[in-house]
């Protein structure tokens, strides 16, 4: 019998890649999503159950009617411009939902959970690599209701034997190399779907949010992971959970390479064959010069390492999507 994963999020950017590699190894994914911003056309390798984290009654439903051996939870609010609008918004649905997820696992008798976090609960580390035992010091509402979630899954490793892994994404990119998913947010404010929505002609030019950062090109860097490696890791972070002993371990993914801005664009620019409009505005407020992950802990501990992440497959992949998904 395959075991079934509960995925909240599932229907999600994420979510249905770690759908997709879960099925690969043979489990079963249960989508649980709102569709407030997944998709139903990403629920492709298991059902969809269409619930909320914010309704336990839905939660409960779920996992009676699933039994699931797990839960990965991705189901989050995820824009940091908008948390720093509605910070209610993102502490209720991020924190409180995630605790509805914790106390439903605990009267399901389920007790190992994945969790979706961020590299930005590290906050502005000054330029250096990024590993799990940097201070935790998030900046924006977003991070910190990830932070504060990493804080509950300790707790509930203490009170209720809670098994836990989060994961913390630097910044998630490309699509499933098979094309069968992608990136598909909206409104948008991802450098890379941007851009190839620059190229296919659907906005009329981007821009780049300063270049006087202290960096090579004065651009941002950042470290960019391939959504199917980050996928992967969700899978070997579970396998790691089998058999483990209450607890929450952190693993910072990433490709481990910083890439500026303007690296990306002009990839962008090279592989579309397209030369769109950049134009250069003002910083973007809360952005950090540079952040990039140390990947040791995940390559020795979790035995992970990156294989889609190099510049050209993430672009390659996202831009295949967009071409033919740009309906979506
Ligand atoms: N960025 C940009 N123009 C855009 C979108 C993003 O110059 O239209 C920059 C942004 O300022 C940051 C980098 O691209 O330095 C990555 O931004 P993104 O929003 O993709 O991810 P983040 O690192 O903020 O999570």
């Amino acid at each position: 019998m395959t075991k079934t994963i509960l995925v909240t999020g599932g229907a999600g950017y994420v979510g249905s890649h770690a759908c997709k590699a879960l099925a690969a190894a043979g489990y079963t994914p249960v989508s649980f999503d709102n569709l407030s911003n997944g998709h139903e056309w990403a629920v492709k390798w298991g059902p969809l159950v269409v619930g909320d984290v914010l309704n336990p009654d839905d939660l409960d439903a779920a996992f009676a009617a699933h039994k699931p051996v797990a839960v990965m939870h991705f189901a989050a609010l995820i824009e940091v411009g908008e948390s720093v609008k509605y910070p209610e918004k993102f502490h209720r649905t991020n924190v409180t939902g995630s605790f509805n997820v914790l106390k439903a696992m605990g009267r399901a008798n389920v007790d190992r959970i994945v969790f979706s976090s961020t590299c930005a609960v590290h906050g502005d580390v000054g330029g250096a690599l990024i590993k799990e035992s940097s201070p935790i010091d998030p900046i924006s509402p977003y991070a910190k209701t990830k932070a504060e979630v990493e804080g509950l899954l300790a707790d509930f490793s203490l009170s209720d034997g809670l098994k836990a892994v989060a994961l913390r994404y630097f910044n998630a990119s490309g699509a499933d190399p098979d094309g069968e998913l992608g990136e598909a947010h909206d409104p948008e404010s991802h450098l890379i779907p941007i851009a190839c929505q620059a190229a296919l002609g659907q906005r009329d030019g981007m821009f780049i949010y300063g270049d006087d950062y202290d960096t090579p090109d004065g651009t941002c860097l950042r470290d960019y992971i391939h959504v199917a490696d980050l996928a992967e890791a969700h899978v070997k972070a579970l396998k790691r959970l089998d058999g483990a002993v209450p607890g929450v371990e952190a693993f910072c993914l990433g490709g481990g390479v910083g890439t500026s801005v303007r690296e990306v664009l002009d990839c962008v620019k090279k592989i579309s064959g397209v030369d769109f409009s950049v134009k250069l505005q003002a910083r973007r407020p809360g952005d950090a010069p540079s952040l990039v992950a140390d990947l040791s802990k995940a390559r020795t501990v979790l035995g992970w390492t990156p294989s889609h992440s190099d510049l050209t497959t993430i672009i390659k992949t996202a831009w295949a999507w967009h071409q033919k998904h740009h309906h979506h």
